[in-house]
């Protein structure tokens, strides 16, 4: 098969940890007989410095015609707040969510076997092993409602945010985590806060209708306050959590520290059509661009979870995860994930060891 493939490589340590994926994604094509067509798609501060803008016109359209989308990494000091919102990275990054219509945010938070001891977790609890995806609404809830502002007479300035959800937000976003935890350990955690929010009401009012649907899959409502506490106590307890936008983009920051370090974590951002965005969970790391000492298995794993759910090919994605935790388990590492004395490779040779194993 033939893929076409949006390469977003972007700004700080953004070309160099795309250009390793890019050779683990040609060497799974060479050993499964799959082709590749890659189409370079400007986009944040190296946009701005080249045309003007971060978010160049014409971007959603590129990576529309492609099958995917691959993001390295965009930002960094030169083009920070100051700067007018159209030459500011993160405009094109809430831009291209938005043009692609990407509401659903997967970030799974998995422990590598050869990493247990980075679980900043009680031993017996790491043992027991953390394997659970989070499925964060993208496109709705209090981050995207009405804000206001205002002067009162007897209490100095009052702001507020409204948090609205519909129906169809919460179903769509709903029966992703269930389709997904049909895949996985068949278990999905939704969680809200129901005991206060009206919208969390309706949130679990549709989940439960959703649940009787997929009557295989062991479904939970989890107040967030307990979420946040049950991650540190016993992670292992979850397969898929599904929440809104604020609770998922809290919980999900969590669930990333208790596996360790974030040069390891992937995620994808999808819609209810192609192209999906995958992209590592980090920035564009600007303390070590240009050195050769990024670690690139985020955007590799990146890679394997395109394969698994934009090209539908399992086989390829476990072959690439295989190979990352091989590469671990040889005592390969980068900077961000040595011990103190231990010796360290940089981001090529890490996608050289990676590619080697597959
Ligand atoms: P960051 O994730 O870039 O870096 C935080 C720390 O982690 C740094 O010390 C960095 O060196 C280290 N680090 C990050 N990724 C690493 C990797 N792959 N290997 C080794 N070490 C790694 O976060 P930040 O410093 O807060 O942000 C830097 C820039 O990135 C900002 O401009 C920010 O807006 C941007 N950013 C972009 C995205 C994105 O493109 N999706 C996400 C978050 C931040």
């Amino acid at each position: 098969m033939n893929f076409k493939i949006a390469l977003i490589r972007g700004d700080g340590i953004g070309p160099e940890i795309v250009n390793e994926t890019v050779k683990v994604i040609d060497r799974v094509g060479e050993k499964f007989g799959h082709t590749f067509t890659y189409v370079d798609v400007l986009m944040g501060g190296c946009a701005t410095d080249t045309v003007g803008k971060s978010y160049p016109d014409g971007t959603a359209e590129l990576c529309r015609s492609c099958d995917a989308v691959l993001l390295g990494a965009v930002g960094g000091p030169k083009w920070g707040s100051d700067k007018p919102a159209e030459q500011r990275p993160e405009t094109a990054l809430l831009a291209i969510r938005k043009d692609l219509g990407l509401y659903a945010n997967l970030r799974p938070a998995a422990l590598r076997p050869a990493l247990a001891d980075a679980c900043p977790l009680k031993k017996e609890t790491a043992e027991k092993g953390i394997d659970l995806l989070m499925v964060r609404e993208l496109t709705g809830g209090i981050y995207f409602g009405k804000r206001d502002k205002y002067q009162t007479e007897d209490r100095g300035v009052e702001a507020t945010d409204l948090m609205a959800y519909s129906e169809m937000e919460i179903e769509r976003i709903g029966r992703r985590a269930f389709e997904m935890a049909m895949l996985r350990k068949k278990k999905v955690s939704s969680v809200d806060k129901a005991n206060v929010l009206e919208t969390s009401r309706l949130w679990r009012a549709t989940m439960h209708r959703l649940a009787a649907e997929y009557p295989e899959v062991q479904y939970e409502d989890v107040l967030v306050d307990n979420c946040a506490m049950q991650l540190v106590r016993d992670p292992g307890q979850f397969d898929v959590v599904v929440t809104e936008n604020m609770f998922g983009d809290i919980l999900s920051d969590e669930a990333s520290m208790i596996t360790g370090s974030i040069g390891l974590l992937p995620s994808a951002s999808l819609g209810s059509t192609a192209p999906a965005l995958y992209e590592p969970i980090h920035g564009s790391a600007p303390d070590i661009a240009g050195q050769d000492k990024a670690n690139p298995i985020a955007t590799i794993l990146s890679a394997a979870m395109m394969f698994r759910y934009s090209f539908k090919l399992a086989a390829e994605a476990d072959a690439i995860e295989a190979a990352v935790d091989k590469a671990l388990a040889d005592g390969y590492r980068t900077a961000d994930i040595a011990h103190p004395g231990e010796a360290v490779i940089g981001t090529r040779k890490m996608g050289e060891v990676i590619c080697n194993n597959i």
